[in-house]
C-alpha cells in the first residue's frame, strides 16, 4: 500500500507539471482527490490494514494528500499568471500595423472667403457686429425706410414667425441696432445668414449670407465710400483691380450705387466668368438716408455715413468658378474638400 501511495504521488506530480488549462487542472484534482479519486480509494481501503500498519499508512496518505493539494494550488496560481501574460500580449499594440486614416475636415469655401473679407475690413479699422437671425419686422423693414406697403417687401419675401417677427432678409437690422446703441463714430461690418422665401435652384436659396458695412461719423462723404470700397476690392482681387460705380436705388441710402470690379479672370477683356462684359457686380452701396439716421437717434445735420452690402455666395461662386449655389449647402464632402 505504501508503494501504491508513492505511485499516486509521482503520477499526480507528473500530470500537474504538464497541465495547461484550468479544465485540465480540475481533471487532475478529480482523478486523485475526488470522491472516486485514486487517493480517496486508497484511504477507503485502509480498513483492511492491520491495526499496527494503519497509523503509519494513514499519516503517509494524509501527507501525500496535502502535498497534492499544495501542488494543485501552486499550479493554479501559475496558470492564472500565464493567462494574464497571454492576454497582455494579445492586447498589446502592434506599432507596425498600418493606421486608420482619419480624414481632416476643411474650411467651407464660404468661410474661407468670409474670413478674408473680415481681415480686410478689420485691417481698415472696422469691427465685426452680429445680430439676431430671428428679427423684429421693425428692424428688418420699417427702420430701414421700408414701411408695410413698400414694394421692396415683395422682393424680400421672407418667413414670418408672426406678424411682427420675421427671419431677417438682410443683415441691415444689425446696422440699425448698432446705431441705436452706439454713438458715432461707427465703423462696422455685419456678416451673417439671411433668409428669403425663394424656391431652391442654381442661383436661389432660402438661406444665404450677406456682409454689410456701415460707417457713420462727422463729414463722411461719397468719396470715403468709394475709397474704402476700392481698397477692399484691390485687397480681395489684387492691386490691378479696377472698380466702377453705377447709380442705383435702395430705400435706405441716398444716393445709391452698385459697384463692379474688373473681371479678375480676364482682366476686362470678357470671358465666361464675367459673361463677356469684363466687369463683375459685387456690391450695392450708398450714403445712409437721413431718415434712417434720424430713426436711430443720430442727427443727420451733424453726422453722415455710408453703407454697403454684398452677397457672400455670389462672390465665392465667381472666385472659385462654382456654377450652382446648392453645392454650398449640400455638405457633399467631394465638393467641400476641393478648397
Ligand atoms: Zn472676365
Amino acid at each position: 500500500m505504501r508503494e501504491q501511495l508513492r505511485t499516486i504521488q509521482e503520477n499526480a506530480e507528473q500530470e500537474l507539471a504538464i497541465v495547461s488549462s484550468m479544465q485540465e487542472l480540475e481533471n487532475v484534482r478529480i482523478k486523485y482527490l475526488g470522491k472516486k479519486g485514486q487517493l480517496t480509494q486508497v484511504l477507503r481501503g485502509m480498513g483492511s490494514l492491520s491495526p499496527e500498519e494503519r497509523p503509519a499508512i494513514g499519516q503517509l496518505a494524509n501527507e501525500i494528500r496535502s502535498y497534492i493539494e499544495r501542488k494543485l494550488e501552486d499550479t493554479k496560481k501559475m496558470l492564472i499568471q500565464k493567462e494574464k501574460m497571454q492576454r497582455l500580449q494579445q492586447e498589446s499594440i502592434d506599432v507596425t500595423m498600418p493606421g486608420k486614416r482619419r480624414s481632416m475636415g476643411k474650411k467651407h469655401p464660404l468661410s474661407i472667403v468670409l474670413d478674408e473679407i473680415k481681415d480686410i475690413f478689420i485691417g481698415m479699422g472696422f469691427q465685426i457686429a452680429e445680430g439676431p437671425e430671428v428679427e423684429l419686422d421693425y428692424y428688418n423693414f420699417e427702420a430701414l425706410n421700408i414701411p408695410k406697403n413698400h414694394p421692396a417687401r415683395d422682393e424680400q419675401d421672407t418667413f414670418y414667425i408672426n406678424e411682427n417677427i420675421v427671419l431677417r432678409t438682410q443683415t441691415s437690422p444689425v446696422q440699425i441696432r448698432t446705431m441705436e446703441k452706439h454713438k458715432p463714430p461707427i465703423r462696422i461690418i455685419s456678416p451673417g445668414r439671411v433668409y428669403r422665401s425663394d424656391a431652391v435652384d442654381a442661383t436661389h436659396s432660402p438661406i444665404f449670407h450677406q456682409i454689410e458695412g456701415l460707417v457713420v461719423d462727422k463729414g463722411v462723404t461719397m468719396g470715403n465710400l468709394k475709397g474704402t470700397l476700392e481698397v477692399f476690392a484691390k485687397r480681395l482681387y489684387g492691386e490691378q483691380t479696377k472698380v466702377r460705380f453705377r447709380p442705383h436705388h435702395f430705400p435706405f441710402t441716398e444716393p445709391s450705387a452698385e459697384m463692379d470690379v474688373s473681371c479678375f479672370v480676364c482682366g476686362g477683356d470678357g470671358c465666361r466668368v464675367c459673361k463677356g462684359e469684363g466687369w463683375i457686380e459685387i456690391l450695392g452701396a450708398g450714403m445712409v438716408h437721413p431718415k434712417v439716421l434720424r430713426i436711430c437717434g443720430i442727427d443727420p445735420e451733424e453726422y453722415s455715413g455710408f453703407a454697403f452690402g454684398m452677397g457672400l455666395e455670389r462672390i465665392v461662386m465667381k472666385r472659385f468658378g462654382i456654377d450652382d449655389l446648392r453645392l454650398f449647402f449640400e455638405n457633399d464632402v467631394r465638393f467641400l474638400k476641393q478648397f
